[in-house]
């Protein structure tokens, strides 16, 4: 994370990578110049970047973008009108709402499924179907999704698998080892780490893919600028230690969730009796901070007031940054979710979802006791 694909400036050996900040280059003549014409198409602060997500995910090469709906946008534009999209149920909001509300406008088909029981897939895919969408663990219900039987079955039918690692981060899991064709990241979250900067990533193996999301990165023009690239770099340097963190934080937080008298239901991969607990630990190296719970009372006002009761917890959209986050997915991040959709998929308005920070763990236990009372 410190090292990988990050070398010192070439122009004057700053061991950070500068922020360029500039629109053009120079050319000796025309044409003659130094690989870098216009900062659409290359930075060097991008490209440092690029190399370093591509290092940290195991993959050949990266792309970063304007935010990780802009990388998402990125991806669909590989499709055609009437290709279908086999994707998972529980997704982020956002996601749901670029495919229905835009990509639809514009003659693609999505089917959205819980993908739990991989079994259940083979006979929504045609000979339309092109892409498996895959989001793992999964946003807000923690859900886990077998990478590798997807992978298994996207080569079988010959659909490109995409799987979201925001969640995971590439500290706990590198999808494209499990044989994912492309992985991509809202790196706002855990690869940014601080809550200051919106970024996307795209990490592929492929050449012909790479060439092809360069193409559209450049064609269409959602770039990051090169101070956001430097922010990103700046929080991968720490992503091990902070995950780590993370990880021990949300492992004593769901034990202590779970043993309170007045919680119902705790989301957290980490538990054994978690359905796919068996392949969280066979894909990932651990079971990150995302924690999701309901309470015995399940009214909307009892989630309301833990909501509006919490101190340290920040009552915030977003994940992923030192500090530790509680939100309300049926109202913030999975709004623009059709009510109906959500409750189909056990998504409750009573739910709960907390991104735990890298504070001390015992405060922020104390914090959530008050606040549950
Ligand atoms: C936040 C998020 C996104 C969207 O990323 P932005 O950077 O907000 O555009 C996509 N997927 C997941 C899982 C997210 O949490």
């Amino acid at each position: 994370m410190i090292h990988a694909g990050m070398e010192p400036d070439p122009s004057t050996g700053a061991i950070m990578t500068p922020i360029y900040q500039t629109s053009t280059y120079v050319q000796e003549a025309p044409g003659v110049h130094k690989g870098y014409e216009y900062a659409r198409t290359q930075n060097p602060t991008r490209t440092v970047l690029q190399n370093a997500l591509a290092a940290i995910e195991k993959g050949k090469f990266g792309l970063s973008f304007g935010s990780g709906l802009a990388a998402t946008d990125a991806i669909m534009k590989l499709l055609n009108p009437g290709d279908e999209v086999l994707s998972t149920n529980d997704l982020y909001g956002g996601t749901y709402r670029i495919f229905t509300k835009v990509f639809e406008r514009y003659g693609l088909k999505f089917h959205f499924t819980g993908m739990s029981d991989i079994s259940q897939l083979e006979p929504l895919i045609s000979s339309k179907t092109k892409m498996l969408w895959v989001e793992t663990p999964t946003n807000p219900l923690l859900n886990i999704i077998d990478i590798e039987a997807c992978a298994a079955l996207a080569k079988k039918h010959q659909l490109i698998l995409v799987v979201d690692n925001t969640f995971a981060s590439p500290y706990l899991q590198n999808p494209l080892e499990l044989g994912a064709d492309i992985v991509m990241h809202s790196a706002t979250k855990y690869l940014g780490g601080h809550s200051d900067v919106v970024h996307g990533a795209v990490i592929v193996n492929d050449e012909q893919l790479h060439e092809q999301l360069k193409f559209i990165q450049n064609a269409c023009g959602a770039v990051p600028g090169p101070h956001d690239c430097w922010l990103v770099l700046r929080g991968i340097k720490t992503l091990h230690v902070r995950m780590q963190r993370h990880c021990e934080n949300g492992e004593k937080i769901a034990h202590f969730l779970k043993a309170h008298p007045k919680v119902d239901k705790v989301y957290w991969t980490g538990f054994e009796e978690h359905p796919n607990h068996a392949v969280a630990k066979k894909q990932m190296r651990g079971f990150g901070g995302m924690i999701s719970f309901t309470l015995k009372d399940d009214s909307l006002d009892a989630a309301l007031k833990v909501l509006s009761g919490t101190k340290l917890f920040a009552l915030a959209e977003s994940l992923g940054g030192v500090e530790s986050l509680i939100g309300h997915p049926a109202s913030m991040t999975h709004g623009s979710i059709p009510r109906e959709e959500r409750i189909k998929n056990g998504l409750v308005d009573s739910l709960i979802r907390l991104s735990v920070g890298i504070e001390d763990a015992q405060d922020l236990m104390d914090d959530l006791n008050q606040a549950i009372g």
